[in-house]
């Protein structure tokens, strides 16, 4: 489908510089035509001027050379198709490598989008067809009885939840990968945004009777308020959801020139070298987390942060260790006081 779109935005190119070039060519053949004109009136009347003076005598040599204007003007005409040729040619190769160049971005786009759907219909397939087994099962099944019925249905209300915190998940995921979504950008306290953070997953800190050492100071930066208590929510989040209960969770800051570092450190079960390079990436979650079926999730959260991170032009790091704890970094540009 991209080849043809190329060839044809290539062909848009040629003929667009055709037609300059053309155009070009017929206003160079005019003038020169016109000067060749004005040549040839001052031939003639300069020879009409000469033959009036002068009686040239049979057989003498030729005293007066007019200029060949008619060879002039197919010259012109020769070189003016030479050029044209050249230009075809030339415009020809680069339209073709600058519509690559122009398609490339948008097909990388459409590329990652199907990549996207595909993923996430794979990820929404298998917990829709386990329920709906378990669903099919309990109606053809005669002796069920009121008390089965209401635990299928606490059930599958369960695996609904987890369902709708994958929509959840992909919707937000969508939205950040928008080239130009949650763009409004203010002037931002930290240590607000990450009160924010801790305050919206208090149920689970309290749950789990985590202790939140907050050591940040009192940085401003230039952000989008929403998106960046949603980062540090899937940080903070990750951090009490895999650290042992009653573990302390760290959060500290840092200021280097023109950025502002801030950490979340814990005292969780760390992460293995071979999965640090992907937990990044979409979906991917470490086999020692799958196999703990207490330790819900899709693997979705750091992929979000990451977008929100970019969005925000900074980077997100992870120092891991297995049973050493994890210490995820983002670094954001600094706000300067102005
Ligand atoms: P989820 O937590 O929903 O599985 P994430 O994208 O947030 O998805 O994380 C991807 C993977 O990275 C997790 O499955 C887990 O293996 C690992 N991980 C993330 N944060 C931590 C952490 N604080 N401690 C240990 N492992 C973590």
């Amino acid at each position: 489908m991209f080849k043809s779109a190329r060839l044809k935005l290539t062909a848009w190119y040629l003929l667009i510089i055709m037609m300059i070039s053309f155009l070009f060519s017929i206003v160079i053949y005019n003038s020169a035509t016109h000067e060749l004109a004005r040549i040839e009136r001052r031939q003639h009347l300069w020879s009409q001027r000469m033959m009036g003076d002068f009686i040239r005598p049979p057989g003498s040599p030729e005293w007066f050379e007019p200029i060949e204007t008619n060879e002039i003007r197919q010259r012109i005409i020769f070189m003016l198709f030479l050029v044209n040729s050249a230009i075809l040619v030339f415009s020809g190769v680069a339209g073709y490598f600058l519509a690559g160049a122009t398609l490339n971005p948008i097909k990388d786009m459409v590329d990652e989008q199907s990549r996207f759907i595909s993923d996430a219909s794979h990820e929404l397939r298998t917990p829709l067809t386990s329920l709906k087994a378990a669903m099919e099962v309990s109606l053809r099944d005669k002796n069920t009885n009121l008390a089965d019925s209401k635990t299928l249905i606490s059930e599958s209300l369960a695996e609904v939840n987890k369902l709708q915190s994958l929509t959840d998940g992909l919707l937000s995921l969508a939205q950040y990968q928008k080239p130009n979504g949650n763009t409004e950008v203010e002037k931002l306290n930290l240590q607000e945004l990450v009160k924010s953070a801790v305050k919206n997953i208090i149920p689970k800190i309290r749950q789990k009777r985590i202790v939140i050492n907050n050591k940040t100071a009192d940085f401003e930066i230039a952000g989008n308020k929403y998106s960046l208590i949603e980062l540090l929510v899937i940080l903070l989040d990750n951090a009490v959801k895999y650290s042992p209960p009653k573990s302390t969770i760290t959060l500290f800051t840092k200021r280097n020139d023109g950025s502002i570092l801030l950490s979340v450190k814990d005292e969780g079960p760390g992460i293995a070298q071979k999965d640090l390079p992907h937990i990044f990436e979409r979906f991917y979650r470490a086999d020692s987390t799958r196999s703990k079926s207490d330790v819900t999730g899709f693997g979705l959260g750091l992929s979000i942060a990451k977008k929100i991170v970019e969005l925000h032009h900074g980077t997100i790091t992870v120092e891991s260790k297995k049973e050493k704890g994890s210490t995820f970094s983002i670094r954001l540009p600094a706000k300067h006081s102005s």
